[in-house]
């Protein structure tokens, strides 16, 4: 899976996952953080950008400094605005990063018509600009790309402005082009390292969550998660929006026999073949196939009524009695059995995940007394565990 973030590769350059929806991914769950770091950058640097105002003062005077001090004002306001957009915003990352792009640029613009206005301290200019370099690369979020490619051309910008006015010694002129220059250098290797190992470190998270909620044989979740969280929201979510949503329990038959005839290499061959073929007829991203015990699976359908899934159940059904699985030198073959419980949330909100699993289990017993490889379902109406 090109879009497993477990297994997605980080460009080195860029400091990104190389896939889109990883990246995605990854920053729609980082966008809090995101939020939260905007915010504190904004606020810091707006604070010192106000508080450099004095130097403004002492330089020019007051009523010579006030072009100045409007310059300098322009940026806090944008970051309150900002902000305010960021934190309403459909897409707030992309918004957060809009809003660091312009405020950056504009901290650099304002900047360079405060120095230009202050033309005898080009040095100490030189020295700000190299460390805003170093502010807008590692301090205020943005991607990669963007931040390097505001902070270096207006560093070369404010360099060619002070060669072109060649107020200070051609040797005071170079030591600060390689100040400017060194600052960008090592604010750029600096972000694009913190950009890897954030990546890397969402990496590991996804990877250990993925051990810890799947069942390393089929891949499905494991029946931890089941309780722990997955049945619970789903069922809130339903109950939320008054949806229907069903179940079904499916368990093999003479799995036993299956294991006892060709070993049970044999019978996990089959396991994952079940499963694969649950995965791949049920929706992506929508429904959820779980491991419930041995030879056991249920599978939960958002928004899915109790004819949708009994079609569904049919289906697999039919689908798995056709299978013939290639081992060693034996074809393996068996059916599956199929307990479906669908529920309306809209007309009983009672139904609790326990009842419909109760349900649904009961019928797949049912089905099994039925004689195995069919599906049996019934909608349930009450929050009580119990099938009539
Ligand atoms: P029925 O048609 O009534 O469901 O009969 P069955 O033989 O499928 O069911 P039974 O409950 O008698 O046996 C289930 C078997 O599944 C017993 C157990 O050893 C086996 N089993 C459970 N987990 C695994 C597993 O991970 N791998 C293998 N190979 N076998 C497993
Ligand atoms: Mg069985
Ligand atoms: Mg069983």
């Amino acid at each position: 899976m090109t879009s497993d973030p477990s297994t997605a590769a980080i460009a080195r350059l860029r400091g990104e996952f190389v896939c889109a929806a990883t990246e995605a991914g990854f920053l729609h769950e980082q966008a809090p953080t995101i939020l939260r770091d905007l915010r504190r950058a904004l606020i810091v640097c707006s604070l010192f950008y106000l508080m450099f105002s004095v130097a403004d003062v002492l330089a020019l005077g007051l009523p010579g400094a006030i072009p100045s001090l409007l310059a300098r004002a322009v940026v806090p306001v944008f970051a309150w605005a900002g902000l305010r957009h960021a934190r309403r915003a459909a897409t707030p990352v992309k918004a957060a990063y809009r809003v660091a792009s312009v405020f950056t640029l504009l901290g650099m613009l304002t900047y360079m018509f405060v120095a230009w206005r202050r033309p005898a301290d080009t040095l100490l200019h030189g020295t700000s600009v190299g460390l805003m370099a170093v502010v807008i690369l590692i301090f205020i979020p943005n991607r990669l790309r963007t931040s390097v490619a505001i902070a270096l051309s207006s560093s070369l910008v404010f360099v060619a402005l002070a060669w072109i006015q060649h107020l200070e010694t051609t040797r005071h002129l170079v030591s600060m082009t390689m100040l400017v220059l060194f600052a960008n250098a090592f604010g750029a290797v600096a972000a694009n390292r913190h950009a890897r190992l954030w990546r890397e470190q969402y990496r590991t998270r996804q990877v250990l969550t993925n051990l810890s909620v799947r069942d390393p044989l089929t891949g499905c979740y494991n029946r931890r998660h089941l309780n722990a969280a997955l049945l619970d929201g789903e069922i809130a979510r339903a109950r939320r929006y008054r949806l229907s949503l069903s179940l079904i329990m499916c368990d093999l038959d003479g799995f036993k026999a299956i294991n006892d005839t060709y070993g049970h290499h044999a019978g996990d061959e089959l396991l994952r073949r079940f499963a694969d073929l649950l995965q791949a007829m049920t929706r992506e991203s929508i429904d959820t196939v779980v491991r419930y015990g041995g030879e056991e699976f249920l599978i939960i359908l958002p928004e899915t009524r109790l004819d949708g899934a009994v079609e569904l159940a049919e289906r697999v059904r039919a689908a798995f009695a056709a299978e013939r699985i290639p081992y060693n030198d034996a074809a393996l073959a068996t059916t599956a059995s199929f307990g479906v419980a669908g529920a309306d949330f809209a007309a009983h909100q009672a139904i609790t995940p326990q009842s419909l699993i109760a349900v649904a289990d009961d019928l797949m017993y049912d089905a099994k007394r039925g004689g195995r490889n069919q599906v049996r379902a019934r909608q349930v109406e009450t929050g009580i565990a119990r099938v009539a």
